[in-house]
């Protein structure tokens, strides 16, 4: 068996261990796993039963057995610029993802990992929530085959970016994002060029390098939200476990390594990182260095008394790096069509749950748009 067909298939048993270890049993060819592979990644089916390739007597087997699936999509909400799907998991948790519509025919998945975050950062939603567990391999999977499967039957379009911008910190759960990461990229699952796929983080520094070191060319965004050490550490309480300049470094490595720029994500928050003295600060942190720097609006919550700061501050800020040579993105609104709508979806379908959730959605979705 050649090298590649052998890491495929460690991959496939990485995410249904279960199915491998009973089709070993029954001592089936390892040809029936490609086709399997073959039907759940690139049919998208959602029964054993619709696997024309396989012995009709073993898709029984294999319906009555195991469920393919572990999510159940509760809904999926389109607006003019996304769709939000909402999953319930097996243990009746909510999980969302989020697809944007780009104007250029890209079709992002904004991918969550973990079900609410640990990090606690001051001005996100998570951050006032108890962290409950991190996702799954089958249900990282999953979030893109059911993206997948709605854009092909509904738009005959698929997936051509993902982007780890859900729900909470991937290099969290490094273990299971990682074989996310080449399942999302491989030829024999999805396909999608590591280059187009993007792991956001806080800067959780161990991980990082973990990640920076993996030998596809996968995109790093970095949520800085601070041009300086002390005020991160306020806001960010990461930083002081891993602070500033060790992360810059780090983002440096990963520019050496693979010749490509970052991206560092800055929410303007009112009277808290939006100064001009911030804006230079920033300046000279980002100056001489591969970056793009995308501001975005803080999204107001219930859980911060942080607001979103006037227009034309953000203006200030956003034509200060411009007049520097820093390259920037402003997202300067999200169009209020998808604004209310994510609220909306999570906020019925959750409403006896944690709405913090939706919350944490909505703002990362704020933050994807501009990928
Ligand atoms: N944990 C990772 C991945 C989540 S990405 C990370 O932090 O990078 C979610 C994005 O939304 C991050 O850039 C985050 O900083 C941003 N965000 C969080 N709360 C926000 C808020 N209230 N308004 C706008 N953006 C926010
Ligand atoms: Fe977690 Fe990212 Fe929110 Fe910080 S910004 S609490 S790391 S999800």
């Amino acid at each position: 068996m050649s090298q590649e067909i052998q890491d495929s298939l460690l991959l496939f048993r990485e995410i249904y261990p279960e199915i491998v270890e009973f089709l070993e049993e029954k001592k089936t060819p390892k040809f029936r796993i490609k086709q399997i592979q073959h039907a759940i990644f690139k049919e998208y089916i959602t029964q054993f039963s619709q696997i024309t390739t396989l012995p009709k007597h073993l898709r029984e087997e294999l319906d009555e057995k195991f469920n393919l699936e572990t999510f159940t999509l509760i809904e999926a909400h389109k607006t003019s610029e996304i769709t939000k799907m909402l999953f319930k998991t097996f243990d009746g948790q909510f999980v969302e993802c989020v697809i944007i519509f780009h104007n250029d025919n890209r079709r992002t998945l904004c991918v969550s990992s973990q079900i609410f975050c640990a990090v606690g950062c001051k001005f996100c939603a998570t951050g006032a929530t108890t962290f409950k567990r991190s996702l799954t391999t089958k249900e990282m999977v999953e979030q893109l085959v059911f993206a997948q499967r709605y854009l092909k039957n509904n738009f005959e379009e698929e997936v051509t970016n993902i982007v780890f911008m859900g729900m909470g910190e991937p290099l969290l759960n490094f273990n299971v994002v990682k074989i996310a990461l080449q399942v999302y990229n491989s030829q024999d699952y999805f396909g999608i060029g590591a280059r187009h796929i993007t792991v956001s983080t806080s800067g959780v520094l161990p991980k990082l390098k973990e990640f920076i070191q993996m030998q596809e060319q996968f995109r790093l965004a970095i949520s800085l939200h601070a041009p300086n050490n002390e005020l991160r550490s306020e806001i960010m309480p990461i930083n002081r476990r891993y602070p500033l300049n060790d992360l810059m470094a780090m983002c440096d490595e990963y520019v050496a390594l693979k010749n490509k720029r970052v991206s560092y994500e800055y929410v303007l928050i009112n009277g808290i990182n939006d100064s001009l003295n911030h804006a230079k600060e920033l300046v000279d942190l980002m100056q001489h260095r591969l970056a793009h720097v995308n501001l975005l609006m803080y999204n107001e919550h219930e859980f911060s008394d942080y607001t979103r700061p006037k227009y034309d501050t953000v203006m200030n800020f956003f034509n200060y790096l411009k007049s520097r040579g820093i390259e920037v993105s402003l997202r300067k609104s999200m169009g209020k069509d998808s604004e209310s709508a994510c609220g909306q979806l999570s906020g019925h379908a959750q409403k006896e749950k944690d709405k913090k959730n939706a919350q944490q959605m909505e703002r990362s979705t704020q933050a994807v748009i501009s990928y």
